[in-house]
């Protein structure tokens, strides 16, 4: 289902870049990426692998993403199905926030995914600057989930989670069925890892907590896990909490493989926390896949960057 392939030589360095996913893993391209690179100023063989990685494990995520297009004046645009268009990079990305909350945290997409996000059973360090996935395109959200109140919950739904009900967006709903379900034979085995699980809350319009932006929550794409015992970094003078490596590997892993992030891998912990977060679930899969076929050894220490 294509369209048109404006840039042929990226379309090859994708697949040249990308191994062939695995069952379960990032669908492979089916030529649907249409990218003129002609006019960016960032058209180096490294922002162009990092732009097609990216577009992939995007549109891997969000179907309603159809193509990825230059606009003459050196910005990189996402298109929806629908015509909405989201920034994918303008310039140089984001440089780190200084602070651990503020107008910092929202950029662009492609400034969003460029921290590492490294699945369990690896628990990387959390020094100030170490919160994969914390940073959004909230731009992005919108476009995809809505931006009012009125409009994010029009495309939320219940969902049961080990005989709770919550309200996510859909397709994260799924996701969270498929995570019960593979939970459900570990929790059986373990009964004690039912106290990680008491849900406290899935979609609500509202923002981050000690905060202006507006919190996953209010775009139904995240769910908190037994408050009482899984904090977040405001309750708690600890830095890390021990629980960001105590917590079970069973759950964390069980959501990771379902595209959800756990915010018990950032600085700014919130040890309750998913959110539906595919595209990074899926980049940092295929780099590490990546660096371990060419010898390297997984990240274990700071996540690396992909290359400026
Ligand atoms: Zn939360």
């Amino acid at each position: 289902m294509l369209r048109h392939i404006v840039c042929a030589g990226l379309t090859a360095l994708v697949l040249a870049v990308l191994p062939a996913p695995a069952a379960g893993q990032a669908p492979p391209l089916d030529g649907a990426v249409a990218v003129t690179t002609g006019s960016l100023r960032h058209d180096s063989p490294a922002f162009q692998e990092e732009a097609a990685l990216d577009w992939h494990c995007l549109q891997a995520a969000y179907p309603r993403l159809r193509r990825m297009e230059a606009d003459g004046q050196g910005r990189l645009w996402l298109h929806l199905a629908d015509g909405q268009r989201v920034l994918y990079a303008a310039g140089q990305p984001a440089p780190p926030p200084r602070h651990p909350h503020g107008p910092e945290w929202d950029v662009d997409v492609r400034s969003s995914m460029r921290q590492l996000y490294v699945p369990d059973p690896e628990r990387p360090p959390t020094p100030a600057g170490q919160s994969p996935g914390r940073r959004r395109s909230y731009a992005l959200l919108q476009a995809l989930y809505g931006s009012t109140a009125r409009e994010t919950a029009s495309r939320v739904r219940r969902v049961s989670f080990f005989r709770q009900t919550l309200l996510l967006e859909e397709s994260a709903a799924r996701a969270l069925q498929r995570v019960e379900a593979r939970l459900a034979p570990l929790v059986a085995a373990r009964p004690a890892l039912r106290r990680y699980l008491k849900q406290s809350g899935g979609f609500v319009w509202r923002a981050i907590a000690g905060e202006q932006r507006l919190s996953p929550h209010a775009f139904g794409i995240a769910l908190d896990l037994s408050p009482r015992l899984a904090p977040y970094w405001r309750w708690s003078a600890l830095r890390p909490h021990p629980l960001q490596a105590s917590y079970p590997t069973e759950i964390v892993t069980a959501f990771e493989a379902e595209g959800f992030i756990w915010g018990g891998k950032w600085h700014e912990y919130d040890i309750m926390h998913f959110e539906y977060r595919p595209e990074l679930l899926c980049k940092s899969r295929l780099l590490l896949r990546r660096q371990q076929e060419a010898g390297a050894t997984p990240a274990s220490g700071p996540a690396p960057s992909p290359r400026p």
